[in-house]
């Protein structure tokens, strides 16, 4: 063989091995589906990120990863500010909203909802010390510390003459109070008992006082129906064969 026919042959060689390997990229993606997941970690017990800054952990976070096992998807997370959940499902830069999100009429009116998951409801935590802030309407005059985009933002401005301080994550809120830069924090109830309780802060109380009664609902972008249904089809799976029991347990009744 001359030397220029064995260039050539390499080189013939060379393009099947490099087709050959694409071919087989290609193949393992497509076979690997993935479920892309948003979510605002910072939400305990519902997503959060453990000690190590890694590892996405709650009962949201068990219950997607339960769904996408039963539907067969691989789940990545990615962790967003709460509201750009919305707007990153219809950029269509995430599959699914999983955030302890209530669903609402607005937010029906931008995304479709999986069925309800989780039955909650807002509450307000003050400090240990303040007689004044009873009920909701006693929040009136007063300044009340917020997440941004959320339900409880949305609430707290139904009423007159309120000093609203929105914050980017519940934790921000809850440090604003301690710090005693606002008179109470309204949060979602699980949310607040768990920081109550995992904080071991003492300097805040709970009033008893559920504001609303909200569900939560896993969100997905208006143009992907059939992936509401298969979400909705492994739900009622996980709740039959009681996976959903036990993930629900681990995060509410254990720590009791
Ligand atoms: N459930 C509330 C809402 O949907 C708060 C959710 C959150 O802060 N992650 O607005």
């Amino acid at each position: 063989m001359s030397r220029k026919l064995l260039v050539m042959f390499m080189a013939a060689m060379l393009a099947v091995m490099a087709l050959a390997a694409g071919c087989g990229n290609d193949k393992a993606a497509s076979t690997e589906k993935v479920l892309k997941v948003g979510t605002n970690a910072d939400f305990a017990p519902f997503e959060f990120q453990g000690e190590d800054g890694k590892e996405y952990q709650g009962f949201d976070m068990d219950l997607i990863r339960a769904v996408g096992k039963e539907m067969g998807y691989k789940v990545e997370i990615s962790n967003l500010n709460f509201d750009g959940l919305i707007p990153a499902l219809e950029a269509g830069n995430i599959d699914i909203a999983v955030s302890g999100m209530t669903i609402n009429e607005e937010r029906l009116k931008k995304v479709l909802f999986s069925d309800p998951y989780y039955q909650s409801g807002l509450s307000i935590i003050v400090a240990k010390d303040n007689d004044a802030i009873k009920t909701f309407k006693d929040l009136e005059g007063k300044k009340v510390a917020v997440q941004i985009g959320t339900t409880s933002a949305m609430e707290v401005k139904k009423l007159s003459n309120v000093e609203v301080k929105e914050f980017n994550s519940s934790a921000d809120t809850f440090m604003e109070l301690r710090a005693k830069g606002v008179d109470a924090v309204v949060n979602d109830r699980p949310v607040n008992d768990y920081y109550i309780m995992q904080s071991g802060e003492t300097s805040v109380k709970r009033l008893d006082e559920l504001l609303t009664s909200e569900d939560y609902g896993m969100a997905i972008s208006k143009n992907n129906a059939e992936l509401q249904k298969q979400v909705n089809d492994a739900l009622k799976k996980l709740h039959e064969n009681g996976e959903y029991d036990k993930i629900f347990a681990k995060w509410f009744e254990a720590k009791k």
